[in-house]
């Protein structure tokens, strides 16, 4: 139970908290709403069998997970434009180690 709520703590909480905390009023919804869509690169499940797993780790599993997703997830952080992505991308992973942690 703990393992879930952290899970998806980190998936929904931390990128409204991020966006509420760092950023200027009229950029809040927009931050917020990009950082949740890290969520997307879960897409990248529908290529394992089962599509869904609660005992498999994630990180190091799926492609948009894969060390080399993550190395590249760590550059957009270097770039301006794409900074608030590569957090998005950063959050959802740190969630899914996180979830490997608790396992
Ligand atoms: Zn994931």
């Amino acid at each position: 139970m703990l393992r879930f709520i952290l899970h998806y703590g980190i998936h929904f909480i931390v990128p409204i908290a991020i966006g509420l905390l760092f950023f200027k009023k009229e950029l809040q919804l927009k931050i917020i709403a990009i950082l949740l869509s890290g969520i997307l690169i879960d897409i990248d499940h529908i290529f394992a069998n089962p599509i869904f797993d609660p005992n498999r780790c994630s990180i190091g599993f799926h492609i948009l997970h894969s060390y080399w997703a993550i190395t590249a997830y760590i550059i957009l952080l270097f770039f301006d434009k794409t900074r608030i992505i590569g957090l998005a991308l950063i959050i959802h992973i740190i969630a899914d180690i996180t979830d490997c942690w608790l396992m």
